[in-house]
C-alpha cells in the first residue's frame, strides 16, 4: 500500500499548472558567473549582492579559524557552545548596527521563529504586513498571539487597525524591503504609530543589510532611526554572502532573548568558519562602501534598461527587480529560455506570489560587469519578443 499517494498527484497537478520548482545545481563557487550543468551562466538569482560569498579575505578567515578552533560549536550556545568568536561577531555586529547589543542565531529564518514568541503570547496581538516573509508568519503562529493582518506598506490601515486593538500588549512587524517587490517599508511612519499606540516595532531587515544606509548598515540607518525601532531581526546569508541571523537591539532584549530564544536555547551554535567569515564580513563593510556603491551603480543601469525595453518592474526601490510576466507558466518558459541564452534568473511564481502574478526575479550584484549586465539586457529583449511580452 502507498500511503504517499496523495503526494505524487499534488506534484503532477502542481507540474501541470507550471508550479514546480526546479532546483538546479550549482557547480561553483557563488559569483556574478556560476556553472551549473558545465554551462557557464550569468547568475541574476542569488541575494549575494556585494559578492562576499566568494570573496578571498572572507575565505581565508573562515580557513584560519578552521585552523585555530575546528569545525563545530559542539553544542547549543547555553550550554557550551558559545566561543569567543561568537562573542566577538554579536560585538561587530552591534557597532556596525549602532545598537546596545546583538545575538547570533543559525539563521535569519530561526532569529524571527525565536524572537517572536518571546515577545508575545496568547493574551496579545501581532500587527503584520500582509506581505510579511514565511519565518515572520511563522514565528507569528509559533507565538499564539492573535495576528491582524494590514495592507502592504499602509500605515493608515495599521494605525485604523491598532486604534481598536483591546491588547495590552502589541508588536508590529515588517519585513524592512519586501523580498518578491524590492519595495521599502516606510518604516519612519510605522514607527511613529507604533509609538502613539505604544506598540512594540520590529523590522526584519534581511535584505536591507549591505544594501541600504551607510555602508549597508540597513533600513534602520536609513531612515535615521537609531534606537527608535525596538527589534531588528538581519540575516548573514544575504550581502554578507555567509549564513546565519541575529537580532539587534537594546541590552535588555538580548538579555530576554538569551533567556527565552528557543533556537537559541535548543540548537547548536553557528559554526565556527560562518562565524569566522561573517565578523570578516561585517569588518569589510564597516570600513569601505566600495562595493555598495557599485551594486546601487549596477542596480540603476539595470533598471533604467529593463524600462527602457518595456518591461513592468513593479514599483522596486532596490536592487530586487522584479520583471512582472502574469501567468507562471509564461515566467517558466521565460526563465528556461534565458538559461540557454546563458543568463540564470529564476521565475517565481504562487505560492511565493498571488495567482497571476509571476515574474523572473532580477537579482543584481555588485559583482556583474556592465558587460555582464548587456548581455543580461539583449537576452530579456531577445526572449520578451520571442514570447510577446514586449512589442
Ligand atoms: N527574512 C526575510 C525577509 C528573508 O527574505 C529571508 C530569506 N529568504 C529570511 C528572513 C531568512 O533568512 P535566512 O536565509 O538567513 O534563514
Amino acid at each position: 500500500m502507498n500511503k504517499l499517494i496523495w503526494i505524487d498527484k499534488e506534484i503532477a497537478r502542481l507540474q501541470k499548472e507550471g508550479l514546480i520548482t526546479k532546483i538546479r545545481t550549482i557547480e561553483s563557487p557563488i559569483g556574478g558567473h556560476i556553472r551549473i550543468n558545465g554551462k557557464n551562466l550569468i547568475n541574476f538569482c542569488s541575494n549575494n549582492y556585494l559578492g562576499l560569498a566568494n570573496n578571498p579575505r572572507i575565505k581565508k578567515a573562515a580557513i584560519n579559524s578552521i585552523k585555530k578552533y575546528g569545525v563545530g560549536p559542539g553544542a547549543v550556545r547555553t550550554i557550551a557552545g558559545t566561543m569567543s568568536l561568537h562573542d566577538q561577531l554579536e560585538n561587530a555586529l552591534a557597532k556596525f548596527k549602532k545598537c546596545e547589543a546583538v545575538i547570533v542565531f543559525q539563521s535569519g529564518f530561526t532569529a524571527n521563529l525565536a524572537t517572536i514568541p518571546a515577545l508575545v503570547g496568547k493574551e496579545d496581538t501581532i500587527f503584520s504586513d500582509e506581505l510579511n516573509h514565511a519565518s515572520i508568519i511563522d514565528g507569528c503562529r509559533l507565538s499564539g498571539a492573535q495576528v491582524t493582518r494590514y495592507a502592504h506598506n499602509d500605515p493608515k490601515d495599521l494605525e485604523a487597525k491598532l486604534k481598536t486593538c483591546k491588547s495590552d500588549k502589541r508588536l508590529v512587524i515588517t519585513d524592512g524591503v519586501f523580498s518578491m517587490n524590492g519595495d521599502i517599508a516606510p518604516l519612519d511612519k510605522l514607527q511613529k504609530i507604533a509609538n502613539k499606540y505604544k506598540a512594540l516595532i520590529m523590522v526584519d531587515d534581511a535584505h536591507g543589510e549591505g544594501v541600504l544606509g551607510k555602508n549597508g548598515r540597513g533600513i534602520v540607518d536609513h531612515f535615521k532611526l537609531h534606537g527608535k525601532v525596538d527589534v531588528e531581526v538581519g540575516t548573514m546569508s544575504k550581502a554578507f554572502g555567509v549564513v546565519g541571523g541575529y537580532v539587534a537591539g537594546s541590552k535588555s532584549l538580548i538579555a530576554w532573548l538569551k533567556q527565552r530564544g528557543r533556537p537559541f536555547l535548543f540548537s547548536s551554535a553557528l559554526t565556527v568558519p560562518d562565524t569566522a567569515a561573517s565578523i570578516e564580513a561585517v569588518k569589510i563593510l564597516q570600513k569601505s562602501d566600495k562595493l555598495v556603491s557599485k551594486l546601487w551603480k549596477n542596480t540603476k543601469y539595470m533598471k533604467e534598461g529593463m524600462v527602457k525595453l518595456g518591461f513592468d518592474i513593479g514599483k522596486s526601490e532596490t536592487p530586487i527587480i522584479p520583471v512582472m510576466l502574469g501567468e507562471a507558466k509564461v515566467a517558466q518558459e521565460f526563465s528556461k529560455l534565458l538559461f540557454e541564452a546563458g543568463i540564470f534568473a529564476m521565475a517565481i511564481g504562487y505560492p511565493t506570489v498571488p495567482q497571476g502574478m509571476a515574474r523572473i526575479r532580477v537579482m543584481n550584484s555588485a559583482t556583474h560587469t556592465i558587460d555582464d549586465l548587456n548581455k543580461a539586457l539583449h537576452a530579456f529583449d531577445e526572449v520578451g519578443h520571442k514570447l510577446k511580452v514586449i512589442s
